[in-house]
Parts: C-alpha cells; structure tokens; sequence
C-alpha cells in the first residue's frame, strides 16, 4: 500500500473506483483484469456495510454461508490479486466536470478520465444507545437479509411507510409474530400495502409508541416501548428488531455535480452514445450500489452493477483515449 504522506501524482489515470464494498470490489476485479489498473479509495475502513454483520445465507457460491467480514475480504484480496491498487482513505472532495475528474484525499488530488461511484447508503436506526452492539445480535435493517434467522420467534418492525409494511409481511413468513411499533397513529404507507398488512393474521400493532430501549444479554431478548402521548413504558419479548425508517445514500460529495433523485440516490441510465445503464448525467462517471439503488439493496446486486459499471467505464475509457 502506498504511503499516506505520498504526493499527488500527475498522472491522468484510466480509472478511479470509490467505495469497497461489493459494488466498489466488484468493479474493481473487472478493470483490474482489464489492465486499467484502478485506484480504488476504499474509505478509512474497507468492505462497506457487510462488515457489521455476521452469516451472509444469500450470496451465491458460499453453499454453506459466509460471514460478512470474510465474504469482504475474498473480494478486497481478488481485486488486489489482480493489481487493484487499494488506498484505506476517505475520498474528500470530486470534481466530476471536464474530460478529466479529479478525487482529493487529504489534500492530495489524484487524477482519471473515468470514475466509479460506489459509496453505498446508510441504514437509518434509532439511535439507541446500545443499538449497534445488537446489529447481527437481533437488530437488523434488512428483512430479505435477515428474516429467515427468526424462524418461529417474536419481531417487531419499527417504522410506518410501504417499506415498513412490506418487511412485517415478508417476515410473517418466518416469524410467530410480528408487532408494528410505530411513532405516530396515522402511516404514510400507502392503502394498498397498509390493507395487506392489516389482513394478516400474525401482524400486531402499535401505534404512538416508540422503541425507547432493547435488552438482553448477548441478544436482544426485548424491547421497552414508551406511549408518546402519556410517557407509559411496556416490555414487550422479541428476539429481532427490524428498523425500517428508511436509508441515507452516501452522495453528498456529489451534490450538484451529478442529478440525484429526491432522495439523494444517483440517478443512471443516461445515455453516452450508447445503452450505458450505470452512466450517471456527468459524462464518463459511473456510479453502482446502493447509492443508486432503492429497490433491491443486496451484496449480489450491488456486485452486479459494480461489474456493470466496470464494463461501462471500460468502454467509455476506450472510446475516449
Ligand atoms: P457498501 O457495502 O455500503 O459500501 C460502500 C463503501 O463506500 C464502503 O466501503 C465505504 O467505506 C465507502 N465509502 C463511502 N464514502 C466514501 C468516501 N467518501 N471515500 C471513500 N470510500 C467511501 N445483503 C445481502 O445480499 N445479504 C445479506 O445477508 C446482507 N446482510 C446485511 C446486513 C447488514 C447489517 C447490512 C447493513 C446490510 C446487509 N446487506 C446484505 C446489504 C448489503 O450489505 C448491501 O446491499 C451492499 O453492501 C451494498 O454494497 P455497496 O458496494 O453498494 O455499498
């Protein structure tokens, strides 16, 4: 790895890749075995967000499962073993106008006529104190990641909008039973998915409450609820709590140089003279991951649109020597 107090070299680079997590690794490994030998800022901790887990089940090849942080470094070591030179520093600033972008870290810039966009999003929970030491221990904000680990056991799903009522649902499938805890009486959740939810038989409710503690000694074991119009507080047993109040995408550095959606994601699709699907509205900037995506939020479709993007910026590369 190279030095930290290395000075910005002047060197225009094929190709830069910000993020390691599968979308960032991903696009690594292609242009690596691309020999466009890429520069990948990992962020000051490598691997993303399947680093705070544990048993990945669903990623394809591992038949026995595999734990996240393992899973992270087979990608990290392939992409190295093919030349991928991996920086642990946080991307500062980007400039993404003109034929060549440029990438500040720690006050050194570095150079690339193409960059890959792979800065993943952050799950929003609650804030609880002790709420991260229960993440993989019965905490989760992912019911398709984690669900089918609460075969027959008590969850609660904190939140109220179509993707709180689509997780309880998924999870009813596993579960004994699931308890909405939401915040407020009304949901922002639209009728259709609030009426599924309402019909099915293992889903409670609670309503004007919200999760004010978890307990339980290596995992989570239960939960204090506190009423939010009278301060009474309730115990309530369950051995997982799903958080879904929605996610942050890591895309402030981008702000105002690329179109991002509403929400902060990056907006692709954009056509560069040809179908290119991960091109982002800056000419020669790709973006992949759960920056971008809403929707599906997984490793093996983050890693998918990492090689997606690999391959479009290897073209664009091409045709822009
Ligand atoms: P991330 O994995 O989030 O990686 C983003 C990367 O960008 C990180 O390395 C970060 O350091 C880096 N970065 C951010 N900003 C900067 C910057 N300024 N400079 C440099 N680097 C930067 N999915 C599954 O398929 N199966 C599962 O079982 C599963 N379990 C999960 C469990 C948990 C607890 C969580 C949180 C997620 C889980 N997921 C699971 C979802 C999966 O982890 C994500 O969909 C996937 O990691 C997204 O990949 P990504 O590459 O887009 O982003």
């Amino acid at each position: 790895m190279p030095a930290g107090g290395e000075q910005a070299d002047d060197r225009v680079r094929d190709v830069i890749v910000v993020g390691s997590g599968p979308a960032g690794y991903t696009a690594a490994v292609y242009l690596a075995r691309a020999e466009l030998e890429p520069l990948v800022f990992e962020g000051s901790q490598f691997g993303g967000a399947l680093m705070t887990t544990t048993e990945v089940e669903n990623f394809p090849g591992f038949s026995e499962g595999i734990l996240g942080p393992d899973l992270m470094l087979k990608m990290r070591e392939q992409a190295e073993r093919f030349g991928a030179d991996l920086r642990s520093e946080d991307v500062d600033a980007v400039d993404l106008t003109g034929a060549v972008k440029t990438v500040t870290v720690d006050g050194k810039t570095f150079r690339a006529r193409a960059l890959v966009l792979a800065t993943g999003s952050a799950a929003r929970y609650l804030g609880l104190p002790n709420e991260q030491q229960y993440i993989g221990r019965g905490v989760s904000a992912c019911a398709t990641c984690d669900g089918s680990f609460f075969r027959n056991q008590h969850i609660i799903v904190v939140g109220g909008g179509d993707s709180a009522m689509e997780e309880a649902t998924f999870l009813t499938r596993f579960a004994a039973t699931v308890t909405i805890v939401h915040r407020r009486e009304e949901f922002r959740a639209s009728a259709i998915m609030l009426d599924r939810a309402r019909n099915n038989p293992k889903i409670r409710w609670v309503t004007n409450a919200v999760v004010s503690e978890l307990y339980g000694e290596t995992t989570l074991s239960g939960v204090r609820l506190t009423d939010t119009r009278t301060g009474e507080h309730t115990e309530v047993e369950a051995t997982g709590l799903f958080v879904a109040i929605g996610h942050d995408p890591r895309s402030s550095l981008f702000t105002g140089q690329i179109e991002l959606d509403d929400e902060g994601y990056v907006l692709t699709g954009h056509r560069v003279g040809s179908d290119v699907s991960t091109a982002t509205s800056a000419s020669g900037v790709f973006a992949a991951g759960d920056v971008v995506d809403h929707t599906y939020r997984q490793a093996i479709t983050a890693a998918g649109v990492g090689c997606a993007a690999a391959l479009d910026a290897q073209h664009y590369v091409a045709a822009h020597p």
